[in-house]
């Protein structure tokens, strides 16, 4: 569905992309995380066809980002709606602008609002709703006319659970009915969640893209030994045998054994040299 390949974008003395690559495939959550300034942003506006890349390719079901509009649903990192406008003006607006019509639109709109819950402020203001029903208003835009490719950046910052739990289920239910998502977030525990395939951006390029559990692979956990003389705990790749040394050294009873293997904040760590440029 999305190939990017090797995208490049300098700002003046700041490389933003530096060999950029992401793909897509219909039906895939691809989880993007890194640092800040890692280049994360740049990229979905690419692809979104606000930014021009300086070199690279990116192709949305084989078109440029600019014949592809009206496959793309996006949700901008910053909340962008209009304050005097309501929720269901937005939704209307943003539906016929990708040709849909009433009747449809309107059934549409009514299953989204159910959908993210939003059909208590449905006729208010964007510009007098909370910080996370302004989120879910912002999600619905993006997915008001089903595209083929969500472009989520940083859809839950600031969301309470409930809004967070609605919006992550919203976007299983259109990965489940084939689209392609690209979901840029600090939240690691909203990747596995969404099962998504996570891809790490660093210094404007992806340096390492799997399943949690390949990325988490050979990363060292963490054995925790609580004992009457003394707390024990080693940091290890191999859990079992570092235990069972450490069980090996101490001489008074054992109290207590706790085994923390590697979560994504140790690969987030692992990779963490700060990309703030
Ligand atoms: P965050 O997690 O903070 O949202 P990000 O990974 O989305 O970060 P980008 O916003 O893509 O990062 O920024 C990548 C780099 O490009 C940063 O060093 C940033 O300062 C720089 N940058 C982004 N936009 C501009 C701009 N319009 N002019 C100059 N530099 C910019």
């Amino acid at each position: 569905m999305l190939q990017a390949t090797d995208l490049t974008k300098r700002y003046d003395d700041v490389q933003a992309l530096d060999g950029f690559s992401l793909e897509a495939a219909a039906g895939e959550i691809v989880g993007l995380v890194g640092h800040n300034g890692a280049g994360k942003t740049t990229f979905v506006e690419m692809v979104s066809g606000l930014l021009k890349p300086d070199g690279g390719e990116i192709r949305i079901d084989g078109r440029t980002p600019a014949k592809a509009r009206d496959r793309i649903g996006i949700s901008p990192q910053h909340i962008a709606l209009y304050r005097s406008i309501t929720v269901r003006e937005h939704l209307r607006f943003y539906g016929r602008l990708a040709g849909l019509r009433a009747p449809a639109l309107r059934a549409r709109i009514d299953d989204l609002a159910a959908e993210l819950r939003m059909t208590g402020f449905l006729d208010r203001p964007a510009g007098l709703l909370s910080g996370g029903q302004q989120r879910r208003a912002q999600a619905a835009t993006a997915l008001i006319h089903s595209p083929g490719l969500l472009l989520l950046d940083e859809p839950t910052a600031g969301a309470d659970p409930e809004t967070r739990q609605a919006l992550l289920e919203a976007v299983k239910r259109r990965a489940g009915e084939g689209a392609a998502v690209v979901y840029t977030t600090h939240y690691l525990h909203e990747l596995s969640e969404l099962q998504a395939t996570i891809a790490v951006a660093s210094h404007g390029r992806i340096v390492a893209r799997g399943s949690a559990a390949e990325l988490l692979d050979g990363l060292p956990g963490e054995v925790l030994v609580g004992a009457a003389d003394g707390d024990l705990k080693v940091t290890t790749t191999d859990v079992t045998s570092t235990l069972l040394e450490l069980l090996g050294t101490v001489r008074g009873p054992v109290e207590s054994i706790e085994l923390r293997p590697a979560n994504l904040d140790d690969l987030y760590r692992s990779l963490a040299v700060s990309d703030v440029r």
